[in-house]
């Protein structure tokens, strides 16, 4: 159940919104302050924060630079006016998103889940990956890629590859089946425990640097690894290049 960082001083709305965000199965920790946010923050991980900005103690901008110190959580700012639109439009928003008051606590539900499923939450509205029994026939390993279970490496033809722990999951999730696009949160499913910390960008960094090894090993086998723009990446099991 993910877990919503609520933070709102005006009671009414806040409310409403803990309502909202209950009646759709998600667990809500609301705090009034800038100050009882961050302390439930550090007292608990959640996987997304709804800031409003004008908070009696500091701006929601100042929690979120601090709540950044310690995690990569989303967030949604609540504005009041537009004024403050242009400040939260000069940080780098990323997997971030604001709306501007008066909303609809449906809007914000909405947004909420439309924040998760971007940076790998909310899990179960994705369509889960077929299994190897599904397939009607096993796919062709990918050329020259070895894995070498026991020792948790990969290799290719001779070279093994120094792979980080992160890498060496995500390239097993691309060499398990070749030909198959996966989405970047299907990736951030299969190779990270906890898939909340971590973005889509995390994603294309790891795949860039497994590319930078393949090629360093190989020069062309970083083109193994095919990028499907706007859906994510697959694993050639054709393309070699010492072989073409
Ligand atoms: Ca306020």
């Amino acid at each position: 159940m993910p877990r919503v960082l609520l933070v709102e001083d005006e009671p009414a709305i806040a409310d409403t919104l803990v309502y909202a965000l209950e009646t759709e199965c998600f667990t809500v920790t609301h705090a009034l302050t800038g100050t009882d946010a961050l302390a439930a923050a550090a007292r608990e991980p959640h996987d997304c924060a709804i800031l409003d900005i004008g908070l009696p103690d500091m701006t929601g901008l100042d929690v979120c630079r601090r709540l950044r110190e310690t995690s990569p959580i989303p967030v949604l700012f609540l504005t009041a006016r537009n004024t403050e639109v242009d400040r939260i439009l000069g940080l780098e928003l990323g997997g971030d998103d604001y709306v501007t008051k008066p909303f609809s606590p449906r809007e914000i539900v909405a947004r909420v889940r439309a924040i998760l499923r971007r940076t790998g939450h909310v899990r179960q509205s994705f369509p889960s990956a077929p299994t190897t029994t599904n397939l009607p026939h096993k796919p062709a390993p990918a050329a020259g890629l070895h894995h070498d279970a026991s020792a948790m490496r990969i290799h290719l033809d001779a070279t093994t590859l120094d792979l980080t722990a992160h890498e060496y999951k995500l390239l097993l999730v691309l060499m398990e089946q070749p030909g198959r696009v996966f989405t970047r949160d299907q990736l951030l499913d299969h190779a990270w425990e906890d898939p909340g910390a971590v973005t889509d960008r995390t994603v294309d960094a790891h795949i860039k640097s497994i590319r930078a090894k393949l090629r360093a090993a190989c020069p062309g086998a970083e083109n193994m690894i095919e990028t499907r723009r706007g859906i994510g990446y697959s694993l050639q099991p054709q393309i070699h290049p010492a072989r073409k």
